[in-house]
């Protein structure tokens, strides 16, 4: 299947949006229409080390780029997807994978720049929202949506609305704890499941980079996300996980398999006994499309964040 073929536009939306995908290895901007295809697109490499107004003026250039090939001109907003933390929607944002920005206005700085009314979320709860319109998670109204890559995250879609939380940092699912004994977590716990299966670890424990995991690395990785993900869907009586990121669809079916079986194993009350956890249907431009995304609900809801 192709999963950017157009889908029915959405009620409320139309034209496209201004899509900014703030990555720690790559800046990605792009226009997307309303059923997530994505129409032009730029990237540039994140310069990791620089300071805060090179970042903003690598970032900026891009963004410059993508609107002088003038696909934009029925853009209705902006919409951006950053790593996490991030406080006040984006206008103090401090991705721990981009040392040179801590508190960084980036929505204020994105809106002045394009123009567009500018909304701003953490990448993973990008992708989420994405995944329900446009992916694996279409039509449904309760899932996880999970990104097993260099690190750990999620978005956690309940009563068909993506949850925030208090400061907006609900879906934190590489912080559920996997092995209480496990290893320490950049977060200063141990155990966490980002400690434990996430590209990172997978380097610290095998000294070998996560693409040439043998076959009992991947099973175990594969299972401690099912183990995630049997708390997770018992806590908030969910039975779909939609999982994609270069670890988890690198690894393809046998990670899928045993994370299944560690699933089906440890969710035993009725209402999650089937649960599934299924591939993220967006690929390569999921990021892209789930900035888009945030841009669209920002618009749909009025301009509310
Ligand atoms: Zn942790």
């Amino acid at each position: 299947m192709d999963p950017l073929a157009p889908l029915p536009a959405r009620p409320l939306t139309g034209g496209s949006v201004l899509a900014v995908d703030i990555g720690g290895t790559k800046f990605r901007v792009g226009i997307v229409g309303a059923g997530g295809e994505v129409l032009a697109s730029a990237l540039a490499p994140t310069p990791k080390a620089a300071d805060a107004e090179t970042l903003w003026s690598s970032l900026a250039a891009v963004v410059r780029e993508v609107l002088d090939l003038g696909a934009a001109v029925d853009a209705v907003a902006c919409g951006a997807g950053c790593g996490g933390p991030m406080r006040d929607h984006g206008d103090a944002v401090s991705p721990l994978n981009i040392p040179g920005w801590r508190s960084f206005p980036l929505r204020s700085r994105l809106q002045d720049l394009t123009g567009l009314p500018t909304f701003v979320d953490n990448d993973a709860k990008a992708l989420a929202l994405a995944e329900g319109r446009y992916g694996g998670a279409a039509g449904a109204d309760d899932y996880l949506a999970m990104v097993v890559s260099t690190g750990i995250g999620g978005g956690l879609v309940v009563d068909g609305s993506l949850l925030d939380g208090r400061l907006g940092n609900a879906g934190h699912v590489g912080h559920v704890i996997v092995e209480p004994s496990g290893r320490r977590c950049a977060c200063g716990a141990r155990g966490c499941l980002e400690a434990e299966a996430s590209g990172t670890a997978i380097e610290a424990i095998t000294g070998k980079p996560p693409a040439e995991a043998s076959a009992d690395v991947i099973e175990r990785t594969g299972m401690l996300v099912g183990r995630a993900v049997a708390s997770v869907a018992a806590l908030l009586d969910l039975d779909l996980a939609v999982v994609s990121g270069s670890v988890a669809l690198g690894y393809g079916a046998p990670f899928f398999a045993a994370a299944h079986a560690e699933l089906s194993q440890r969710a035993r009350l009725s209402f999650v006994a089937d649960a599934r956890i299924v591939p993220g249907g967006l690929g390569a431009d999921g990021p892209l499309v789930g900035a888009a995304a945030v841009g669209f609900r920002g618009i749909e809801r009025g301009g509310r964040p």
